[in-house]
């Protein structure tokens, strides 16, 4: 039987792929994009080119729009808003909790339900088994289109206030950004002394890999445990300990010339909770000076 018919807002690497695997599923598929051009490899693979943001809503209940950030949803689709009307907007674009629930009190007065999301897969992911998108927003619309939006990530549904799939991507980008961007460091610090980033990298997995398993180096689960019960006991490895051992890391960067400022932030934040009473803690007490930024 016929599948749902879907518009497609935004033809960057992601909403391309979004596009291509809507097609490639079956799905009747609708594109518009701010740069018309980016629609033509689209069209040639059986997608219907709109020309104007209104024909694009008029193509089809549920509109996903994947563009740069909120700002482009508006730019795009403010001057077409009389289309809105019981139209269910899905946007995965980049933004801000606060922007997202703005976003969704403006489609609401034009009639639109918004759907918020933050999809957890670069573009060759979409449409592939593992890839999947936080969704906040009405539990009904969720239920009622899941099907169709499963065909290019699975769904996790976080709740209904709109900020909170870009909450939870957030937090997910951060984890990414800061884990890849501490890796960057550790290589440039090594290859300081001839080192590779091949020869470091199965040292750099292995502590990865660790972190998430059980086992001594179980921390993710470690930590979980210590904020779940309000302390983090620091007789074995205390915060003291760790706040000189970061300061190490500050120093042998300045020694070996690469830049400081990721390991002097660390060091910072671990002196800080340190001098809020957490000398003799243990590296779990850090997330109280994370709750406090002004002590
Ligand atoms: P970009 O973030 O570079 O966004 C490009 C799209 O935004 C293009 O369609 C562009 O139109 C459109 N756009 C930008 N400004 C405007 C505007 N003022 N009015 C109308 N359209 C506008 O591309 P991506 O595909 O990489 O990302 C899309 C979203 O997905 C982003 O929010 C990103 O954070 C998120 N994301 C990206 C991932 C990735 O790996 N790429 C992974 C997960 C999420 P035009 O072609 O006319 O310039």
């Amino acid at each position: 039987h016929e599948l749902a018919p879907v518009t497609v807002i935004g033809l960057g690497p992601m909403g391309a792929g979004m596009a291509e695997t809507f097609l490639a599923k079956g799905h009747p598929t609708t594109v518009w994009n701010r740069t018309a051009s980016k629609a033509d490899p689209l069209v040639s693979k059986g997608a219907t080119k709109a020309v104007t943001p209104a024909d694009a809503l008029a193509a089809s209940e549920v509109i996903v729009i994947s563009q740069i950030d909120y700002g482009a949803m508006y730019d795009s689709l403010g001057p077409a808003t009389g289309a809105l009307d019981e139209k269910v907007l899905v946007n995965l674009s980049s933004g801000t909790p606060e922007e997202l629930r703005k976003a969704s009190a403006w489609a609401a007065g034009h009639g639109a339900v918004l759907l918020t999301g933050g999809i957890m897969t670069p573009p060759p992911g979409i449409g592939r088994p593992g890839a999947y998108v936080f969704y906040s927003g009405p539990e009904q619309a969720i239920d009622r289109h899941s099907d169709t939006l499963k065909a290019i990530a699975d769904v996790s549904y976080v709740g209904e206030d709109p900020g909170l799939a870009m909450l939870y991507y957030q937090a997910q980008l951060f984890l990414f950004w800061s884990t890849l961007s501490s890796y960057m460091h550790s290589v440039a610090l090594l290859e300081t002394a001839g080192v590779s980033a091949r020869e470091f990298l199965p040292y750099a997995a292995r502590t990865v890999r660790e972190l998430a398993e059980d086992g001594p180096m179980a921390f993710l689960k470690i930590i979980t445990d210590e904020i779940e019960a309000g302390h983090s006991p620091g007789d074995l490895n205390s915060l003291t300990m760790q706040a000189v051992g970061a300061g190490h890391v500050v120093e042998a960067s300045r020694d070996a010339g690469i830049d400081t400022a990721y390991p002097a932030a660390l060091r910072d934040l671990f002196e800080r909770a340190v001098k809020a009473g957490h000398a003799a803690d243990g590296l779990g007490s850090v997330i109280e000076a994370l709750r406090k930024p002004n002590g």
